[in-house]
């Protein structure tokens, strides 16, 4: 097995509370840096001030993602915009985000006479079917429907599959023409003076593309389980404990045995629990009671950072 340092995957919790801050946590908001690109999964009261604790730099964020419109998911936005037109930007920005949001901020900016320094490009997310938000050479969005008081959508972020790559000292033995190289990297075994070469005596394994999964807010929803289905990390959100279940059910949340099932069921490497009502101190009951389900789970705090490692099974 084969680890690389070098390509990132990084999330970092910038909030993980619920409906009301509490002091120790805040709105959910998340930022993402895969291979240097930059992304703000939802952007709660405070993310600004988030930001700026965990020293990320506001003009890196070149993606918003807003889950749903509930203000703890998205009232920092205004104020993130505002500020990077204070900061003069001039990249455009890509927001995806429910119809309203846009309208929202149209206006907003309309009503306090600004004239934004920067283009934003908005991307309206439909809220009932699982659809591909974006993709470039190096990762996708894929929005995942939850199940919510109002609409809402979770997103599944995967890197984009590498090509194998050639071992340098077995090209040059068996004299491999250059325009082979292309057919080697994408898999093929050649065939060469009616002699068969397998493939992987010229090339190495290409690394196991990452994924991140976010499901905030949701109730327990199983429909969700193909499309996430073998995430590296999955984030699901817990506001209650069993104690609340019947809260849980009311308000459209989930449990964090219901996260647990979720993780279980679409056989993810690791589960993130978050979005806690804020009548809860101690989130290491979070933790024992997913793990009478699914071993593998943090219940995570504003602050926390967690790196998918990029492995080369061999
Ligand atoms: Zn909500």
């Amino acid at each position: 097995m084969r680890v690389f340092f070098y390509m990132i995957f990084k999330i970092h919790i910038l909030g993980c509370g619920s409906a009301l801050p509490t002091l120790q946590r805040n709105p959910t908001a998340q930022y993402i840096n895969l291979q240097e690109r930059h992304l703000l999964i939802d952007c709660g009261e405070g993310t600004q001030l988030q930001l700026r604790l965990n020293k990320i730099k506001f003009s890196k964020i070149d993606f918003v993602f807003i889950s749903h419109l509930h203000g703890d998911h998205y009232l920092g936005l205004i104020g993130l915009l505002s500020s990077l037109h204070l900061l003069g930007r001039k990249k455009t920005l890509s927001i995806f985000g429910p119809k309203k949001l846009n309208e929202i901020l149209k206006s907003h900016f309309e009503i306090s006479g600004t004239f934004l320094s920067f283009k934003i490009d908005f991307h309206e997310i439909n809220p009932n079917k699982s659809m591909l938000l974006f993709e470039d050479n190096i990762f996708k969005v894929t929005s995942i429907p939850l199940n919510h008081r109002i609409e809402c959508t979770g997103f599944l972020i995967e890197e984009k599959g590498k090509l194998r790559s050639l071992k340098k000292d077995a090209i040059q033995k068996h004299k491999i023409p250059i325009e082979k190289f292309h057919q080697l990297k994408q898999g093929e075994d050649l065939v060469i003076n009616e002699t068969i070469i397998k493939n992987d005596l010229l090339t190495n394994p290409s690394p196991k593309p990452r994924s991140y999964a976010f499901c905030s807010d949701t109730k327990y929803e199983e429909s969700i389980v193909p499309i996430i289905e073998n995430v590296d990390l999955l984030y699901h959100e817990a506001t209650f404990l069993e104690n609340k279940r019947e809260r849980a059910k009311k308000t459209f949340h989930s449990t964090a045995i219901d996260a647990a099932k979720i993780a279980k069921l679409s056989n993810a490497k690791k589960l993130l629990l978050g979005h806690y009502s804020a009548r809860y101190n101690d989130l290491s009951e979070f933790e024992k009671e997913a793990n009478s389900i699914f071993k593998n789970v943090i219940a995570v705090k504003d602050g926390d950072t967690f790196e998918i490692e990029l492995i080369n099974e061999e």
